[in-house]
């Protein structure tokens, strides 16, 4: 695979220069990745019938070069720094300090809903997490209340004022499920979910991309490349531990698999400390690791009472917890210079709020 990266957008000029020039070449229409304002594209093409040189030459041209990797688009062949994933006004990946995702597991009731909206913005989270579809082992399980879900959801994230994320299951859920929220989450069971990874690369919403329990870091990069060569660049991987002969813990969290695909991806990375133990007294010393490492942020479940929660409710942090999580994270981050920041402000617009 040849990759070229042009200054500038697909539709201006130097960009369409360079299309003309393969096209002349009768070279296969390429795939573009536009990220940051650089426009990659992605050739399927003998390099013997294109002459890289003569590409080199014209206005724009920063790279001509050949990609063995399985995921060209999502390697750092494509785009070598950092890409910044924008959710409305939040910054994830780059040089932006790290994230916290935080929220139930489900969204159950209203006064719930309403109660961890509130919690988690108090102690600082920047984006609310419940999921309405929920692809659950068991079919007797609690599945989640569908479209009143995201409702609720939507209602919370407003009134406290955050993004909201959810878990979108199905390819013909897509559309639905994207008016509500702001981020779209695919969930572990379905990474290898190719029509779904199509469909949610279609929609050009931002998505957080959970890597399979059984998935190799290759195999979860080039489920991120299905979405970037359907057109969405706005891709956040999330590492939530993998199955291991380890039964002490819910799962393994390999934070050498999540280092490893920040480098060897432009995309940013967090990680979920939450499905990766199974065990509250974890999620913060992991936590402080993951951001100690250099990831781009956390997802954290949190639940105002655990006990009663419908779905994960032995692995939920209680809104007491969740704020010791927080300032554990926040000191960590303040000592890599990525401080959270925002936290103080934040309670007071709550507490305006009120
Ligand atoms: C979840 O976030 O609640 C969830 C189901 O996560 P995972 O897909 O990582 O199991
Ligand atoms: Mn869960």
């Amino acid at each position: 695979m040849l990759i070229v990266r042009v200054e500038g957008r697909p539709q201006d000029e130097r960009v369409q220069r360079v299309l003309q020039h393969l096209h002349a070449l009768r070279a296969p229409r390429p795939v573009l990745m536009e990220v940051d304002g650089t426009t990659a594209l992605l050739v399927e093409a003998d390099e013997r019938r294109i002459n890289p040189d003569a590409l080199r030459r014209l206005p724009g041209v920063a790279y001509v070069g050949v990609s063995d990797k399985p995921y060209p688009l999502a390697s750092r062949d494509a785009k070598p720094q950092s890409t910044t994933v924008e959710i409305g006004t939040l910054r994830v990946g780059g040089d932006a300090p790290p994230v916290v995702i935080a929220g139930p597991c489900s969204v159950e009731t209203r006064s719930r809903m309403l109660a961890a909206a509130e919690a988690v913005k108090a102690a600082g989270a920047h984006l609310l997490r419940g999921g309405a579809y929920k692809p659950r082992t068991n079919p007797y399980s609690f599945q989640g209340l569908g479209e009143a879900g995201l409702q609720l959801l939507k209602e919370a994230g407003e009134l406290v004022g955050l993004p909201t994320i959810t878990e979108v299951v199905a390819p013909e859920d897509v559309e639905l499920v994207a008016q509500y929220v702001d981020v779209l989450q695919i969930g572990a069971r379905n990474m290898s979910n190719f029509r779904l990874l199509r469909e949610v690369g279609r929609s050009r919403k931002p998505v957080l991309l959970k890597r399979g329990a059984a998935a190799t870091v290759t195999e979860w990069l080039q489920a991120a490349e299905y979405l970037l060569a359907e057109g969405n660049e706005r891709v956040i991987l999330c590492e939530r531990g993998v199955r291991s002969f380890e039964t002490a813990t819910r799962n393994m969290l390999d934070l050498a698999g999540a280092v490893l695909a920040k480098q060897l991806t432009h995309l940013p990375v967090l990680v979920d400390p939450s499905h990766a133990t199974g065990i509250p007294d974890l999620i913060g010393p992991l936590s402080a690791a993951a951001v100690a490492a250099g990831i781009d942020g956390l997802i954290v479940e949190v639940h105002p009472s655990p006990a009663e929660a419908w779905s994960d409710g032995a692995q939920a942090l209680t809104p007491d917890l969740f704020r010791q999580l927080m300032e554990r994270v926040n000191a960590v981050a303040g000592a890599i210079g990525r401080p959270l920041g925002g936290a103080e402000t934040d309670q007071r617009r709550v507490a305006n709020l009120a």
